[in-house]
């Protein structure tokens, strides 16, 4: 097989057999292990050089499938408590093969009405879904991290307006440094954010070890007497604690500042009156950034910005100039110039599917089950004589440790580093170490649709297990 216009008339053979392996593959997600280190060896299968000819669509995806289907990490399944990974819904899953089999370009209205006019539903959505007004603006992005390079891209240019410069055009270059407050939860990916932009992931002034301390951030804005920006942490991911965010809203208010609130999978607390309360106050924030691969379980890559002046992201990510583009204010403009890509696949469609298909209140239980399952594995690290929880268990993650009777306090780190690292060897299920309050500990996170509860006493068992050959 050679230019692949012989296969026009085949152009469906290859996804038949994606179509015929995901049956058996969705349905195998119950009890695959995450990994089995069996499987590594299939990897080099797709290495090889380059084909001068190549095997064509269908025999191609079939090799695929095989090593993939084997190989593939079952982070999607219902055991993986590493990180905060979520799974994807029934829906979010056929409207992502939907997307590719479409293949739209998200960048603007002229190039897609169709993802356009989507993706402006299912921002509204969003924005219902949480509790925030309908007039604010926003973007979909591919990540959180994203979703915090376009909040705080927003806020650069309003820093920059604050003191009479346009950082669009005329970038940092002999401007002060952004001031950037914020507590000890704050994200690596935020840091990053900032490093893109060019403040330097070092600009960030952490007050308190933890939660943000409030007090201090008043006393050096007080101090700054300049325009300055906050981030407020909604869900940290150690144990799912959250900054005040209403105190920090009062505090922006005071001073005239820029709250960006990081709610990556946080922000899912608003969708339950158990945990609303921990959201209070995040409507006064000026951007919000949040993933849509977390919580919602919809497939990567998939995040948003939410921004409460939507002129700003316009101006902060519009591309003036080029003469076969539509500007700013174009009506045959769109998205790509309210966030930092330009083309974009409609990652749209896999939201909206979802939120059509199981609506707030098939959130909302999600959530809550979440939370219930969190409690009761928090219920059975306690009710186990040699594991050690460190941390209250606000939302989804629970932080504990090993402590076998008769380890020392000082051999306790690398004993809980020891265990963790079985735990990824071992395969069954995955989560991953923290250090925690200064102590090696584990934070199994809960956001996968599938999680129910044997699959949390599954987790337990292993890592008893684990620990009694650790030690
Ligand atoms: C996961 C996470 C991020 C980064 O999200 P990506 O989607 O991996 O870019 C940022 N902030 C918080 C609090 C997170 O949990």
């Amino acid at each position: 097989m050679a230019d692949p216009i012989g296969e026009i008339a085949l152009a469906a053979a290859a996804l038949d057999r994606v179509h015929a392996a995901a049956g058996p593959y969705l349905a195998s997600l119950a009890d695959r292990p995450v990994l089995d280190p069996a499987a590594a060896k299939l990897l080099p299968e797709l290495g090889g050089s380059l084909p001068d000819d190549g095997a064509g669509g269908a025999e191609t995806v079939e090799r695929l499938l095989r090593v993939g289907t084997a190989a593939a990490t079952t982070s999607s399944g219902p055991r993986f408590f590493h990180f905060v990974t979520g799974g994807v819904t029934p829906a979010a899953l056929a409207a992502d093969w939907t997307a590719s089999l479409l293949d739209q370009n998200a960048f603007a209205r002229v190039s897609s009405s169709f993802a356009h006019e989507t993706e402006t539903v299912v921002l509204d959505w969003l924005r219902d879904l949480f509790g925030l007004p309908r007039g604010w603006g926003g973007a979909l992005v591919a990540s959180a991290t994203f979703a915090n390079f376009t909040s705080l891209g927003c806020a650069t240019h309003w820093w920059g307006a604050r003191h009479g410069r346009d950082t669009v055009g005329q970038g940092l270059t002999g401007m002060p440094r952004m001031p950037v407050l914020s507590g000890g939860y704050v994200h690596a990916s935020a840091r990053k954010a900032l490093q893109m932009l060019g403040h330097g992931r070092d600009s960030v002034e952490v007050y308190g070890d933890g939660r943000a301390d409030v007090g201090a951030m008043r006393r050096r804005l007080a101090e700054l007497n300049a325009p300055a920006v906050i981030i407020g942490n909604a869900g940290e991911v150690n144990a799912g604690d959250f900054d005040p965010i209403g105190e920090l809203a009062d505090l922006a208010e005071e001073f005239g500042a820029w709250l960006h609130v990081d709610g990556a999978f946080g922000l899912f607390a608003a969708l339950s009156p158990r945990t609303r309360h921990l959201t209070d106050g995040i409507d006064r924030a000026d951007s919000i950034a949040a993933d849509g691969h977390k919580w919602l379980n919809v497939p990567y890559e998939s995040g948003f910005a939410l921004v409460k002046d939507t002129a700003r992201l316009g101006a902060a990510f519009g591309m003036p100039g080029a003469a076969y583009l539509p500007g700013p204010g174009d009506p045959s403009g769109g998205y790509a110039l309210y966030g930092p890509e330009s083309s974009r696949r409609a990652r749209a469609l896999p939201i909206w599917a979802t939120l059509s298909a199981y609506g707030r209140n098939g959130y909302r239980q999600m959530v809550e089950r979440h939370l219930d399952l969190a409690q009761h594995l928090a219920r059975r690290v306690d009710e186990a004589p040699e594991l050690e929880r460190l941390a209250d268990v606000p939302l989804c993650i629970v932080c504990f440790r090993a402590r076998p009777a008769g380890v020392p306090e000082e051999a306790l780190d690398e004993l809980n580093r020891r265990i963790g690292a079985a735990l990824i060897e071992d395969g069954r299920v995955y989560a991953g170490t923290t250090v925690y309050d200064g102590r090696v500990a584990l934070r199994p996170a809960i956001v996968n649709w599938r999680t129910t509860e044997s699959d949390i006493d599954v987790f337990v068992e292993v890592v008893r297990e684990l620990t009694r050959r650790a030690v």
